[in-house]
């Protein structure tokens, strides 16, 4: 399998340190705050890749944390800690902000059939970590201690290292970016960033150290989290492009500093979503959570989306390409959803025959299995799904035939990238849990019946039964053999 590297900037076989193993961390949210677009995207993309490594018979570790401990640097204009703020505002255990957002976190991805990840661990979980890793980074010789807080010297470090290797930059023009005035703060240089803060008096989440009481800074936390649960080197580090700089980068340095080397062997970044064509942001008043997007209640959105709508609509670009949302743009996704849960059941009930003459469909194991080696291309993946569909929908029609074996062969394939890999629940499609078995069941009843009041010419019977299903909701359409119907 070919990844993209963000460090070396190309495609890259990739090949795991431990055969058969493989480590992968990835960023996970801040929790003070519903999650949105941006939170959905990262989410999905390295679920693809857990997905896919497990497909390819690895046994993954895969850590996506919790940020829980406040970062100034992520607020810096407010000055506040998000989560004391909310704690203080709403007059609650600042752990109960955090649980509270986790909880619903975690139901979003959930919906969006993003699976858990092997360890989620908690910034605040591992404050004693932080700290030796702090003293390591010191013993070095690459931080120094400043009014009860402890900055990282990013001069001193780009002597021996290179800071900015991540991202392509190097530190003059950093240095000459950057607005804020040397002398001005505690920091020898303004490139330097906190590894421990010293808490304010008002500050509420703060453990001791042997330097003041306090709080790490927020690059630390993946650093110590990422080495602690997959070793001193892991494979793969991941996370939106947004946090290439300077959290990444940070990382980086602080593994470098305290380590003598990165940690990290591959470095994969997903490209950012704008809506309507613009950045997500709060001065833009388009940030829209993904609970807005499943209920619709935002004045952007036309309607509700499906939690299965969003996640095919993000597969249906390369992860590294930037997605706009919109919309039409959904609305396109939907009938695409709505296309492949159709061909799905259908080719559900396929019958075999003697022989296969319908052409196209040799290979399209192969050809999947290709695109997503080839640094995930799940679009490739679906317009192979979409090229199958057109042939499986001709079997359907009666136009064409499929041997027991190709049609086998060919439902495997469809539940292996439709289900397990590109992670989509099909409404009808998937019948492996018990309610949606009975669901499923009970709607077929009521349409035999309806087939069978049709047959005795009963048409107050059966137009009662279209017209009650139709209002809630399903659409039936009558075929040659009976009746298909979704929702
Ligand atoms: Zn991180």
């Amino acid at each position: 399998m070919q990844i993209y590297n963000t460090l070396t900037r190309q495609k890259e076989e990739f090949v795991p340190l431990n055969s058969g193993h493989v480590g992968m961390y990835v960023c996970g949210p801040t929790v003070y705050g519903d999650a949105h677009l941006g939170h959905a995207r990262p989410a999905i993309t390295f679920d693809l890749l857990f997905r896919y490594l497990k497909h390819l018979g690895y046994k993954v570790r895969y850590v996506r944390n919790i940020t829980d401990v406040g970062h100034l640097e992520h607020d810096a204009d407010e000055g506040e800690d998000k989560i004391q703020k909310k704690a203080r505002l709403e007059q609650l255990e600042p752990m109960e902000v955090v649980q509270y957002f986790t909880n619903r976190y975690h139901h979003d991805m959930e919906l969006l059939g993003v699976l858990p990840p092997s360890i989620e661990p908690h910034a605040s979980g591992h404050i004693i970590e932080q700290i030796e890793f702090i003293k390591k980074i010191l013993d070095a010789g690459f931080a120094y201690i400043s009014e009860g807080s402890v900055y990282f010297d990013v001069r001193k470090y780009n002597e021996t290292y290179h800071y900015g290797k991540l991202s392509g930059r190097n530190i003059d023009e950093l240095y000459e970016n950057t607005r804020e005035l040397d002398g001005q703060s505690e920091k020898r240089c303004p490139l330097d960033f906190a590894l421990w803060k010293k808490a304010s008096p008002e500050h509420i989440m703060h453990w001791p150290s042997p330097w003041s009481e306090g709080f790490p800074g927020w690059h630390l936390e993946c650093s110590t989290m990422g080495t602690k649960y997959l070793g001193e080197q892991f494979d793969i580090h991941g996370g939106g492009m947004d946090l290439m700089f300077p959290h990444h980068e940070c990382e980086i340095a602080q593994s470098c500093a305290a380590l003598g080397h990165d940690s990290v062997r591959y470095w994969m970044h997903n490209n950012m979503i704008t809506i309507n064509g613009q950045k997500m942001g709060k001065s833009y008043n388009n940030f829209i959570t993904l609970e807005q997007f499943f209920t619709g209640n935002h004045p952007l959105l036309s309607r509700p989306f499906s939690p299965m709508t969003i996640r095919l609509f993000i597969l249906m670009a390369h992860y590294r390409s930037t997605v706009d949302f919109s919309s039409e743009a959904l609305e396109a996704a939907e009938k695409g959803l709505t296309r492949l849960t159709e061909t799905y059941n259908r080719l559900r009930k396929l019958e075999p025959a003697e022989e296969t003459t319908v052409g196209g469909l040799e290979g399209l194991r192969g050809r999947c299995e290709q695109a997503m080696s080839d640094d995930l291309n799940s679009p490739i993946v679906i317009s192979e799904l979409f090229d199958s569909a057109r042939a499986i929908n001709t079997i359907a029609d009666g136009k064409a035939t499929i041997s027991a074996a190709d049609l086998k062969e060919l439902q495997d394939v469809w539940k292996l990238f439709v289900e397990d890999i590109l992670g989509l629940k099909l409404e009808n499609g998937s019948t492996n849990n018990a309610n949606e078995q009975a669901y499923h069941g009970a709607v077929d009843m009521l349409l035999d019946l309806r087939l069978e009041a049709k047959r005795q010419k009963d048409w107050t019977t059966s137009d009662a039964i279209r017209n009650r299903l139709t209002n809630l909701g399903f659409k039936i359409k009558d075929s040659k053999d009976g009746y298909e119907w979704s929702l």
